[in-house]
């Protein structure tokens, strides 16, 4: 089980500074962080701490299990952008 990120991501990377594994991708340092929709967590990186929800202000982070139905996609997409 891992954390997922939604649409609902504005890209404010506080997550990203949360996050103790560095498994939020991209890093604000990074030139895909201008052209990514949204930040993602790596599933084989996450160690389910939840630091990186509980700071987010959009409320875009959801544990796996907990995804709202309309939102069950994400989870994919997170694992898919670490591919
Ligand atoms: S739950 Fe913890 S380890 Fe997983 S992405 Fe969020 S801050 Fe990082």
């Amino acid at each position: 089980m891992a954390y997922v990120i939604t649409d609902a991501c504005t890209k404010d990377f506080v997550c990203v500074a949360e996050c103790a594994t560095a498994a939020i991708a991209p890093q604000v340092s990074d030139p895909a962080s201008a052209t990514v929709s949204q930040l993602y967590i790596n599933p084989d990186e996450c160690i389910d701490c939840g630091n990186c929800a509980t700071i987010c202000a959009q409320n875009a982070i959801f544990v796996e299990d907990e995804l709202p139905a309309d939102k069950a996609e994400f989870a994919a997409k997170n694992r898919a952008y670490f591919q």
